[in-house]
């Protein structure tokens, strides 16, 4: 596999008044298709930035993100290539859960293609019994499920996913996980946040952060987990 993504030095400053954080310092990172890596640090390392700087949401203030897609940019890359699964889920109130699946393929012209991976996701996820309900009439779980079933829908090449299983239960977590590995397993790239040491177990790769970098010690050392902890999904 060729790099999906080279992080090249990058560094983020965030200035508020006097107030200057330095949110990321010199991170160099290479990501590859079918790996799944893991971004682990405590809370304000740094980790919710690096996502956003690899989606292209932010931009670096030095260094570059070079995306291996013609023109090496995220905002080049085809819609439906990379998919977010933000802290702050992002759902569309006004359409139901199904619907918020669906909207990947609606806005692709794909949606009678893509029905049956809807219905795959959302019996996998146990979302099937909330087809029709809208996001505010259900937990934040359950509506934590439905931004992770949204972007697996078109099977991205690269999956940025913040801390998607914070608010979900072991066995949850883990249908989560058997589905970000299926698209690993079929050469997708997967980065997921998290402040959970246990997601290790899921992961190929641990990227341990600590005040905006990339833990110089363990630079380099995968962790590789054991994927077969965890076994094929449940039919
Ligand atoms: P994490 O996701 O690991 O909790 P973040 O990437 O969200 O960390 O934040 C890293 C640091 O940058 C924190 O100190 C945070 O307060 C700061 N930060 C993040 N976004 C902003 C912003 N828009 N303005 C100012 N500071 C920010
Ligand atoms: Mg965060």
């Amino acid at each position: 596999m060729t790099d999906l993504i080279h992080v090249d030095h990058v560094t983020k400053v965030f200035r508020r008044g006097s107030e200057v954080v330095h949110a990321l310092e010199d991170i160099d990172l290479q990501l590859e298709g079918g790996e799944i890596a893991a971004l682990v640090g405590p809370s304000g390392s740094g980790k919710t930035t690096l996502l956003y700087l690899l989606s292209g949401w932010e931009t670096a203030d030095t260094g570059r993100v070079h995306w291996n897609v013609a023109g090496g940019d995220p905002a080049d890359a085809p819609w439906g290539r990379l998919a977010l699964v933000p802290q702050s889920l992002g759902l569309a109130e006004e359409l139901t859960v199904r619907e918020n699946v669906e909207l990947p393929l609606r806005l692709k012209g794909e949606l009678d293609a893509g029905s049956a991976r809807v219905t795959e996701l959302m019996s996998r996820l146990d979302l099937e019994a909330l087809a029709d309900r809208y996001p505010l009439e259900t937990s934040l779980g359950e509506q934590q499920r439905v931004a992770v079933a949204r972007a697996l829908v078109l099977s991205p090449d690269l999956l940025l996913a913040d801390e998607p299983t914070s608010h979900q239960d072991d066995s949850r977590a883990a249908a989560v996980f058997a589905l970000i590995g299926e698209l690993a397993g079929a050469g997708s790239c997967c980065v997921v946040a998290t402040h959970d040491r246990d997601i290790a177990r899921y992961v190929d790769r641990v990227i341990e952060m600590r005040d905006g970098r990339i833990d110089e010690a363990r630079r380099g050392q995968a962790a590789r987990g054991d994927r077969a902890l965890w076994g094929p999904p449940p039919s």
